[in-house]
C-alpha cells in the first residue's frame, strides 16, 4: 500500500517538450487500481490519437500505463509507474506495437515495490526518466506543479499531490482541442479504487492527501 494525494496547480511553467493548449474537463481518475480496461481514446480530432494501454504486475498489485500518440510519424510514447520485474514485458509490448519510448514516469518514490526505470535505461538507453523535484529521487528529469511533460502532440501535465508521500505527483492527460477524451488522471498512491495510499511513512500526511484529493484528483478543472 503507498499514499499520495492532489493540489490545484496553475499551468505554466516548465515544459519538457513544446507545449499544447489547455482546457478544462472532467477527469477519469486511473488510480493504482483503475476504474475500467479502456484501451483507446478518441481525440477531439478526426482520428484517435492517444494508444493507452493498462499493464498489471500481480506480486505488488501495479498498475503501469502505456501511453503513446500513434499519429506522430515517430509514434512517441511513455510508461507511468513501470516496475521491474515486468520492464521486458512492458518493452517487448512497446516494440511489437511499433513505438518509441521516450520517457519512463514515476508518479512517487515507491514503497512497495522496484521501479523498472533504471532497468529499462539500461535496455533503452535513450530514455529518460522523470520524478518530481520533492521526491527527491534520482532521474533525468525533475518536474513540479504546472509542468508539462509532451510525447508527440500530446501531453501530461503534472499536478502537485503530496500526503501518501511528500513528493507525489499525479498526471493529467492534456486537455486542448488535439488532445484525448475523456481525459485521464494517473494518481499514483494518491487516490486508488475504495481508497487512498497510506499515510503514515515517507512524510506522508491524511490532511495533506484529503486537499490533494479533493482539490486536484476529482477537480473537473485542469488547473
Ligand atoms: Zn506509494
Amino acid at each position: 500500500m503507498l499514499q499520495s494525494r492532489f493540489l490545484r496547480i496553475p499551468l505554466s511553467p516548465t515544459t519538457l517538450y513544446p507545449p499544447k493548449p489547455t482546457t478544462l474537463l472532467p477527469l477519469l481518475s486511473l488510480a493504482r487500481k483503475p476504474r475500467s480496461r479502456m484501451s483507446s481514446y478518441a481525440t477531439s480530432s478526426e482520428s484517435p490519437k492517444l494508444l493507452f494501454r493498462q499493464l498489471f504486475e500481480k506480486e505488488s498489485c501495479t498498475y503501469t500505463y502505456l501511453l503513446a500518440d500513434v499519429s506522430h510519424p515517430e509514434k512517441p510514447a511513455l510508461l507511468v509507474d513501470p516496475v521491474d520485474k515486468t520492464v521486458d514485458r512492458d518493452l517487448s509490448l512497446i516494440k511489437d506495437l511499433g513505438l518509441k519510448l521516450i520517457y519512463a514516469i514515476n508518479t512517487h518514490v515507491h514503497a512497495d515495490h522496484v521501479t523498472g526505470t533504471g532497468l529499462i535505461k539500461t535496455k533503452s538507453p535513450g530514455v529518460k526518466s522523470i520524478i518530481s523535484k520533492a521526491s527527491n529521487a534520482k532521474a533525468d528529469l525533475f518536474v513540479e506543479a504546472g509542468d508539462k511533460i509532451c510525447f508527440g502532440d500530446l501531453f501530461l501535465e503534472v499536478r502537485a499531490t503530496p500526503g501518501h508521500t511528500l513528493g507525489c505527483v499525479t498526471y493529467v492527460t492534456g486537455d486542448g482541442p488535439n488532445q484525448a477524451r475523456p481525459r485521464m488522471a494517473f494518481t499514483g498512491d494518491a487516490l486508488l479504487i475504495r481508497g487512498c495510499g497510506r499515510t503514515d511513512f515517507q512524510d506522508g500526511s491524511s490532511e495533506q492527501l484529503y486537499k490533494s484529493v479533493h482539490s486536484q484528483a476529482r477537480t473537473r478543472k485542469s488547473a
